[in-house]
């Protein structure tokens, strides 16, 4: 955390000792970038993996010559590869301490990120570890069929499943996946029998069993007595016995469970492990062959940089929770002598969170500061007399009146404005006034002991706004639904001391498209962000970081705003990088036609209004020719700001 003062005005900058470690501090980039973000020697936030690092910077660059604009989302693959890497490496080295004799297989909740993408290099990259696919729908089960390659890895299938659903699973279990079905309802489970006996497979079946301890963070709904998903203990035993009396009872292989998602405290997961073992240990008395324990998602990951067991954190570090989980289980199973089963987790967050960035451009910024202010003048009206000289008696004693002062006399011009009695441009300097004693008052309370409670947030409503090329509702949904919280920082400059306190507005023009919460290591979060001074002509860059779970495809259309420009990159060992892929954002006509206007139809009868122009003499021929391709250039230009050059 970054403790020194940060200088309010440009003229104190040549006394401020500033380097790039103080900005990592007060970014706290070390905290939450584990260790795939971090600033190099120039001021610039680097992408890295073990062999690379590449500054962001110059991906950006890359990106213009490809008249790829912001708003862009750059997915960095060699992240999704090293954090697969991470997590099954890490629950084979738990494994192996703990002396537990079995084996970790891995799956991926295809809901976290459905992007073809990012499924398709989980698949790839998860082949060497036979990482696995959760799926909770019919879409999401064949976007899994259609990635996987490797025969033996593992597709849970929970969610509601017809008929469909499980022939589709049946037949992929002929191809050679291991395809298992989790009963979440009792009326599943005739289908299944159906089903497979219809297509002569032996089903897979698991159980998903409702938890009774309860998790702090923000899901803790998802277990409890209360919880929507799985089976009573009743109803479990109903499963048991149908199975038995069908003599299926060798097919019930899998127990699982889900705590819930973003679990900030190791206690949590334990209790809900031995809970879980319990499960297991009875449902191998009562004769089901069952040999794998799916604890499902919960892996946190840790936004904030806290490492505490804040909602946005964890206590735990990734060896830990295997750790924790290899160990629980052992011990647990162990005292009722039952062998130890294949561990299963469906960790999404945790596995794709790092790997996506959303960078953009700053396009404006609205200060709330004083201009110059007006001279005296003899005619001036009473109420800026009496407000210049409020600034006259200022003091750190006389803070709290002034603040009420100025906001008296605010008040009365306000209301003389709306009698008519002052007019626009002495309502102006009295404005202006305002915001310079707000101002002073402000730097009187920088050194006070106590703050007054009047003047706590002060600094805090003056914050410039900087508004961001972005859509909060496209591409960063959560913080508007579930105040989730992203590390945001510049990604260049950093070598500059960051001299304003911002919160940050996007482009639409809702009141909710707004940011005015920032992680803080040690807060928990902050309502200003620190950033640099725009430059003329020299474009301001951020980056919103740990966005690849849950954002994409919960983001919607709000102003129309469509998808962003999305770029996949590869890090090289020598410090160069190259676009995998890229794929441009939404057009316009495609956000038309996403809410049914047919955008050929669109240009007719643009087309036919111009020529009714021309007909009645409004415009020219030659004029109407402008106008419409203006309009066709537009329907095919991407939704975002984008500055032209002309
Ligand atoms: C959402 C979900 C997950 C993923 O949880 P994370 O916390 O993102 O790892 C895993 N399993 C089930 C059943 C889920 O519903």
């Amino acid at each position: 955390m970054f403790t020194g003062e940060i200088p309010g005005g440009s003229e104190e900058l040549d006394d401020i000792q500033w380097d790039v470690a103080q900005a990592a501090e007060l970014y706290g980039i070390d905290r939450w970038g584990n260790d795939y973000f971090a600033l190099n020697d120039d001021g610039l936030v680097v992408a890295k993996t073990l062999n690379a690092d590449v500054p962001i910077l110059d991906i950006v660059k890359g990106l213009a010559e490809r008249d790829l604009h912001m708003p862009v989302l750059l997915r960095i693959e060699n992240i999704l590869d090293a954090q697969l890497f991470r997590l099954n490496n890490a629950f084979r080295e738990a494994i192996k301490g703990a002396g537990y004799q079995n084996i970790y297989r891995g799956v991926y909740p295809v809901k976290v990120n459905q992007q073809a993408q990012v499924v398709e290099e989980i698949a790839d990259f998860g082949k060497r570890y036979q990482h696995g696919f959760e799926v909770g729908s019919k879409p999401e089960l064949i976007a899994a069929l259609s990635a996987l390659e490797e025969p033996g890895s593992l597709i849970i299938c929970n969610g509601y499943k017809d008929s469909e659903f499980i022939e589709l699973g049946l037949q992929a279990s002929k191809l050679g996946f291991i395809c298992i079905f989790v009963i979440e309802t009792p009326t599943e489970l005739p289908i299944i029998i159906e089903r497979s006996r219809a297509l002569g497979v032996s089903p897979c079946i698991g159980v998903r069993v409702k938890m009774t301890t309860r998790v702090s963070g923000h899901w803790n709904t998802t277990s409890g007595d209360r919880s929507v998903f799985g089976l009573t203990t009743s109803q479990l035993i109903d499963v048991v016995d149908q199975l038995k009396r069908e003599d299926m009872l060798d097919c019930l292989q899998l127990l699982h469970c889900h705590l819930g998602s973003q679990i900030p405290n190791i206690r949590d997961i334990r209790g809900g492990i031995v809970e879980a073992c319990r499960y297991y240990a009875d449902l191998r008395r009562e004769g089901a062959a069952l040999s794998y324990i799916d604890l499902g998602g919960g892996l946190a990951v840790d936004y904030t940089g806290a490492s505490n067991s804040g909602e946005q954190s964890r206590n735990y570090s990734l060896e830990e929770y295997c750790a924790d989980v290899v160990e629980t289980i052992r011990d647990t199973l162990d005292e009722y002598g039952v062998p130890h089963p294949t561990i299963v987790t469906e960790s999404g967050r945790a596995t794709v969170a790092y790997s996506s960035v959303l960078l953009f451009n700053i396009l404006d910024v609205n200060l709330f500061e004083p201009t110059q202010s007006e001279p005296f003048r003899e005619d001036e009206h009473p109420q800026i007399s009496q407000m210049r000289e409020v600034l006259e008696y200022l003091s750190q004693e006389s803070a709290q009146e002034c603040f009420n002062d100025a906001h008296f006399h605010r008040q009365e011009v306000r209301e003389l404005f709306r009698r008519g009695q002052i007019d626009l441009r002495t309502r102006a300097v009295a404005e202006n006034l305002f915001l310079e004693i707000l101002h002073g008052v402000v730097a009187q309370t920088e050194t006070m002991d106590r703050v007054p409670t009047d003047l706590e947030g002060l600094k805090t409503s003056l914050a410039d706004i900087y508004y961001g090329n972005f859509s909060l509702f496209q591409s960063l949904p959560d913080i508007w639904a579930i105040d989730q919280l992203f590390p945001i920082m510049p990604i260049h400059r950093l070598e500059e001391v960051p001299t304003r306190q911002a919160v940050l507005a996007d482009i639409t023009c809702d009141c909710d498209g707004k940011i005015d919460r920032f992680i803080d290591p040690v807060e928990s979060s902050n309502k200003t962000l620190s950033l640099h001074a725009l430059k003329d002509g020299e474009e301001y860059y951020l980056g919103v970081f740990l966005v690849g779970a849950y954002q994409e495809t919960l983001g919607d259309l709000h102003n129309l705003f469509g998808d962003t420009n999305v770029v996949s990159v590869r890090l090289n060992r020598d410090g160069s990088y190259e676009f995998v892929k890229e794929i441009h954002g939404d057009t316009v006509a495609d956000v038309l036609s996403y809410v049914e206007y047919d955008p050929k139809d669109v240009l007719l009868r643009y087309r036919n209004t111009a020529e009714r122009a021309v007909r009645e003499g409004r415009i020219t021929v030659r004029e109407r020719q402008q106008i419409v391709k203006r309009f066709s250039e537009s329907l095919q230009g991407y939704t975002y700001y984008e500055k032209e050059v002309y």
